[in-house]
């Protein structure tokens, strides 16, 4: 498994190198080189700000098409709670998921519904380990991905359980085993996602060894099959729906906050956001809240690139959808190994310089002996980020001084005079 594995490609032909991107990842992982925009897939955290700003639709993220179900007996299907903001006045979520049913599913698990558990299952560990306060949520990968590389210190305060989706695939395969009695390889459970950060975690998952998600389908790919037998089910709508309100409101920014049922907590939405909490949880800003609650994306899951609706929109849908719900419809209790991270997340130190702290000092004094050379206007033309960027880059020997526009004209200039003189 790549550790370091990342959904977000770059589709070669269509990039400008207009450098638009490099400018907005958070965690400067991309340099334009060559005129092509090349991702560094160790800094990458998949948080989809790329794809989000190219204007030449260059930048995309890679999921699992329909034709992962091939080969398995039994499908189950997975639905992020974001999915139903992408429908027009719907009423009842047991229309989409009577939908599923019709585009090859045999059966649907709401992610909305393990949440409700996992919710519980949260409130029960923060109220028992004060120590840990504020505790950090772990349902969105990005946010773990960024606190592995960028935050070591934080990475005590991360909340070690599973994300929703991760015990909806045990609980749903759990389920199809009793109900068929089919081997497990013949059951397949497939998560419709709304992000690409949320590939990635089936593909390389952290706090666990390995997935139990078979496959990660775009929602943006499922949402044009299901628009039609959305119709067609209307009159035959199943009851399958397990959530209720607190399982649905994880879909939006503050749901899953929502669900701890206190008032010590934050939720920040959007990455710039979730790094300024970040930096000011590190310098110890905010120590008294019990739980801080981050999603990369602006609006939470319904912001993310693989959805389909407007998220400002999709957050108003959300919640019009919740209000005759119950408060929740999950009664069942989890064992206490249940839904736990089983794999500690360690500390993944990509952005050093050196391999000591002699060295990382060393070469620390010379990036900023370079970036005092470089004319600090940050104008990208170097395929970097900013003079920083490129000085950390000359340093770790992927780049040269020369790339800057204004290093190289000093030097021809000097070239000319030094050939005038003779
Ligand atoms: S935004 Fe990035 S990926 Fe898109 S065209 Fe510009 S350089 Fe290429
Ligand atoms: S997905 Fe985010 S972290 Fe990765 S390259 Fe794009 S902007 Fe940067």
């Amino acid at each position: 498994m790549d550790k370091f594995y990342t959904s977000v490609r770059l589709e070669e032909k269509l990039c400008k190198g207009c450098i638009n991107c490099i400018k907005r990842c958070p965690t400067q992982a991309i340099r334009v080189r060559n005129g092509k925009a090349v991702i560094t897939k160790e800094f990458c955290i998949d948080c989809g700000e790329c794809i989000r700003i190219c204007p030449h639709h260059a930048k995309l993220a890679v999921s699992d098409s329909m034709s992962v179900m091939e080969g398995f007996a039994y499908k189950v299907a997975l639905p992020a709670p974001s999915m139903y903001a992408q429908f027009n006045h719907l009423e009842d979520v047991n229309i989409v998921l009577t939908a599923l049913k019709k585009i090859g599913f045999d059966d649907v698990y709401e992610v909305g519904g393990a949440a409700e558990l996992v919710s519980a299952k949260s409130r029960e560990y923060v109220e028992k380990n004060p120590d840990q306060w504020p505790l950090i949520s772990t349902a969105c990968p990005s946010v773990v991905r960024l606190i592995r590389v960028r935050f070591p210190n934080l990475i005590p305060n991360l909340l070690p359980l599973q994300a929703p989706v991760e015990l909806a695939a045990s609980l749903a395969r759990k389920r199809a085993l009793e109900d068929t009695g089919l081997p497990p390889e013949k059951i397949g459970v497939f998560f419709i996602t709304p992000c690409p950060a949320k590939v990635t975690a089936v593909r390389s998952p952290l706090g666990i060894t390995n997935s139990g998600i078979d496959g990660a389908i775009a929602m943006k790919d499922v949402y044009p099959k299901l628009l039609p037998h959305m119709v067609e089910v209307m009159d035959d709508v199943e009851d399958l729906s397990i959530s209720g309100k607190i399982g649905i409101g994880w879909g939006n920014a503050g749901g899953e906050a929502g669900g701890l049922l206190t008032d010590s907590y934050l939720a920040a939405d959007g990455i710039e956001n979730v790094i300024r909490v970040l930096e000011d949880l590190e310098d110890q800003k905010i120590s008294t809240l019990e739980f801080i609650e981050l999603n990369a994306c602006n609006g939470g899951c319904v912001g993310g690139v693989l959805t389909v609706e407007n998220p400002y929109v999709a957050k108003v849908k959300l919640k019009q959808l919740r209000k005759y719900m119950p408060v929740t419809r999950n009664h069942t209790e989890l064992s206490e190994e249940e839904g736990v991270w089983t794999k500690e997340v360690q500390y993944e130190p990509v952005f050093k310089l050196g391999d000591n702290m002699k060295e990382s000092i060393a070469k620390m004094a010379k990036v900023e002996e370079l970036s005092n050379q470089f004319p600090g206007l940050d104008c990208g033309a170097c395929g970097a980020p900013t003079c920083k960027a490129l000085a950390e880059d000359v340093v770790r020997g992927v780049a040269n001084e020369k790339d800057c526009i204004h290093v190289l004209r000093e030097f021809v200039h000097k070239l000319s005079d030094e050939i005038s003189r003779f």
